[in-house]
């Protein structure tokens, strides 16, 4: 009997997926970047903030610690370079090293955005990581000359996140393996 089902699971395990859930996965799946800013590294809650994205079943594909310059701040974040707020953002993001994450996952971008909440802290919702873990709030960050600090950034869209992944990783700095999700999910 215990054959029997260690060979069902054997076969369960290498059975391969019916060619619709096959074009849906391929359709919905992607990657997205994560950065866990200088705050949220000097702060230790750098695990606290990932096991947010590992609860929801992404799979982490690549991962460094970088203490990026003002030359490549201008590359990241180059659709807000010539914004009033560029000059604080500058200096947060290289006021110390910052930890770059890539995720991968159905709907990534969508998924992430949501479990990370809005970019003001003081209107993120309990339950995402910019509601739970910071309050500043523009009201504050503009009349002190700062930047809204917010712990994470992450791609707004499918097209930003290729362009960062692209800048923050080369193709053999991300990994490809099965996790136990892609059994049970797909
Ligand atoms: P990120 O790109 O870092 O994930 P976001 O997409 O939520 O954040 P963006 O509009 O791309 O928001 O702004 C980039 C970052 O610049 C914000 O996360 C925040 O740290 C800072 N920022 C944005 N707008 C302001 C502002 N009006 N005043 C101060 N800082 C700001
Ligand atoms: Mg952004």
């Amino acid at each position: 009997m215990q054959e029997e089902h260690a060979q069902a699971q054997e076969e369960s395990n290498q059975r391969p997926l019916d060619s619709s859930v096959e074009d849906g996965v391929a359709m919905a799946m992607g990657q997205s970047l994560v950065l866990i800013k200088p705050d949220g590294v000097q702060r230790g809650i750098v695990g606290r903030i990932l096991t947010r994205f590992e609860d929801a079943g992404l799979k982490m594909v690549g991962m460094k610690m970088a203490w990026i310059d003002s030359s490549f701040s201008r590359k990241h974040y180059d659709a807000h370079v010539d914004k009033p707020f560029y000059k604080g953002l500058e200096n947060y993001i290289v006021e110390g090293p910052v930890l770059a994450i890539v995720f991968e996952g159905l709907h990534c971008v969508e998924i992430i955005r949501k479990i990370v909440g809005p970019t003001e802290p003081r209107k993120a919702l309990p339950g995402t990581i910019r509601g739970d873990f910071a309050h500043h709030s523009y009201e504050y960050t503009d009349k002190a000359g700062k930047s809204i600090k917010n712990l994470i950034h992450a791609s707004g869209t499918i097209a930003e996140a290729k362009k960062e992944i692209a800048l923050w990783f080369t193709d053999s700095e991300l990994h490809s393996y099965a996790t136990v999700h892609e059994k049970h999910v797909f």
